[in-house]
Order: structure tokens, then sequence, then C-alpha cells
């Protein structure tokens, strides 16, 4: 039914190698990598060999073309993402602290990723989509905002699928409006990937079991919840549960697994796999990512993540 599109920021990331406190402490940085949740996740599904396209901006510079080359050599379909003249590509600094959180410097309002918008190239791919993949915290960026709406509206009219990340963390206050769009995102979604507090979040309960009950009388089909280093665990709408155990892996940098899980949960199944077999690859593909730096630089191939399945253990 046609390829797989994700919709919001790109951006690089410059990184931090050491851990620290202060940006000082945590030199040097290296970088820049290409990043942003939607693209990390589109460039894992272009890796695993499903058919997907881009829709955001970066801007007429170097960090514009690590990007648009990166996705390309992934097999992503990069013609709609647009060249922005008069802003610069996104960015974003991530640092670690010693307590295990992350730090992140944005530069994403006053740049092209937060200026992308509904265009005839955008309106003749998403004709042609069968699934929208959409992360919400692509709805802050008002522009980001017209083009979701009517790429789910157009994805669901015609026979397609959406998934939705929440990708919204409980310190963010978002404003009513955006919460009503959320809630709509939520209740139109197919497959959801919340991860941690995000599942109660989106169902606007407390209680994990509560939270799902709650989200599959909304209409949601299938819930993945991801639970970083203790695995994931899928929820059919029959009842069905199916917990996947993580690997067992070095974390070297956590930015990116829930992306590049999801990105191939959501290939395979599109690809026919059953949800067990999807979640052994997403997990597998979160897993590859957390042990190499860089937001999107352990996104693997089928082979790499075969590989990677036959030869690493999982938590009993
Ligand atoms: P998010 O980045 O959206 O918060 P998670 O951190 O839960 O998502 O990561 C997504 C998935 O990636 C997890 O469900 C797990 O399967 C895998 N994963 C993440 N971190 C690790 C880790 N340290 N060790 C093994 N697997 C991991």
């Amino acid at each position: 039914l046609g390829p797989t599109v994700c919709v919001g920021e790109i951006l690089v990331e410059i990184v931090a190698t050491t851990v620290g406190d202060g940006f000082r402490e945590a030199q040097p940085l290296i970088g820049p990598f290409a990043s942003g949740a939607p693209a990390i996740f589109i460039s894992q599904c272009g890796r695993l060999g499903g058919a997907a396209a881009m829709v955001g901006a970066v801007g007429n510079d170097d960090f514009g073309h690590v990007n648009i080359d990166r996705l390309r050599r992934d097999g992503v379909d990069v013609s709609t993402i647009s060249i922005d003249p008069d802003y610069p590509t996104g960015s974003a600094f991530v640092r670690y602290r010693k307590d295990g959180s992350r730090d992140f410097v944005y530069n994403i309002a006053r740049s092209a990723a937060a200026r992308f918008g509904w265009s005839q190239g955008v309106r003749d791919l998403i004709n042609r989509s069968g699934h929208l993949h959409v992360m919400g915290s692509a709805l802050s960026v008002p522009s980001a905002r017209e083009v979701i709406d009517k790429a789910v509206d157009i994805v669901k009219a015609r026979g397609g699928t959406l998934s939705v990340d929440p990708n919204i963390r409980k310190e963010l206050q978002l404003d009513e409006d955006t919460e009503r769009r959320f809630a709509r995102l939520v209740s139109a979604a197919d497959l959801l990937l919340p991860s941690g507090e995000e599942l109660e979040r989106a169902a606007s309960v407390s209680g994990e079991a509560e939270a799902i009950r709650r989200l599959f009388e909304v209409g949601v089909k299938e819930i993945v919840l991801k639970r970083g280093s203790l695995g994931a665990t899928y929820f059919g709408r029959d009842g069905d549960r199916i917990d996947a155990p993580a690997f067992l892996v070095d974390e070297v940098d956590p930015t990116g697994a829930g992306d590049c899980f999801g990105g191939a949960y959501l290939t395979c199944r599109r690809l026919g796999m059953s949800p067990d077999e999807a979640l052994t690859y997403g997990s597998a593909a979160g897993a590859r990512n957390v042990t190499i730096r860089g937001p999107m630089e352990g996104a693997g191939t089928r082979q790499e993540l075969d590989a990677f399945i036959a030869s690493t253990e999982r938590r009993s």
C-alpha cells in the first residue's frame, strides 16, 4: 500500500564523550551526527529494507547534507525533505549526567526543522503512502501540526495505518490545544509505542492495566510498551501479551534506542512478521543502537540485526 512516511524534525547532534554535570566537564564533544527522533526512526525503517520516506526540512548548509546523505544511503526517499534557504539545520547538543540522565541544548525553534509545511510534493507522497509514523513531540512545532493533521486524514481515508510514539516526557507541559491534538492522534493510532510513563500519560489514567484498557477502548489496535534495559511488552486487543526480554549489552549512548526499536518493529510488522518476531527485531535494533555512540549510528540492517540476535544473550 505504499511507503512508510515519517514527518518531523531533522537535526544534527553533537555528543559528549564523557560523563559530566556540565558541558565543560563533558569534553570532548563529537559530531555532527544525523539525528532527530523522526529521522532516526525512518533511518531504521530504510536500513531494514522497508520502503520509507521522510518529510521535514534542513538548512542550505553542511549539517543539512549530513542528514540527507545519510538517509539516502539508508534507502530512504529524501525528495520531500525541503531545503530552507533562510534558516540553518536544527541542532542538539547532548551530555550525560553522573546520575545517568541526559541534558540537551536544542536549536530547533529558530531552525529549518521548525519551518517545513504542506506542499504539492508532500501531498503526492502522502497520497501514495501506506503508513504514517508521528512522534508526539512534533505537535509542539506549529508548521508540523498542519502537515500531520492533513497526512493523518489522507492516510487513514485510503486504508493506510498510523503509528504514534508519544515521545512526550511528563515534565513537559502541553497547552490545551496540543493536548487535544495529542489525544486525537492517539485515538487514531493503529500502533502506539510509548515508553515508561508515556503509557499512562497517553491514556490520561494511572495504572498500566487501566491505561491499556482505556487505549483499546478509544480505538488503538496494538500497543508496544518500551522499558529500556528491562525490555518491551506487546499488548493486543484480544488480550494477548508478549514480554520481550532485553538483549544484554553495555550501554554507551542511550539516544535513539526507542526510535530504532519503533522503526524496526513497525517495518517488520509491515513486512508481514508476527508481533513476536517483530519484537525480537525491535529489541535487537534498540539494544544494538545503544552500544554505538551517536543517535542513529547503530541502526542495523537485516544482516546486522540477525548477526546481533545470534550472538547476544537476553535477560532471563
Ligand atoms: P525510548 O528511547 O523511547 O525511551 P527505550 O529506552 O525504552 O525507549 O528503548 C527502546 C527499546 O530498546 C527497549 O524496549 C529495549 O528493547 C531496547 N533497549 C534500550 N536500552 C537498552 C539497554 N540498555 N539494553 C538493552 N536493550 C535496550
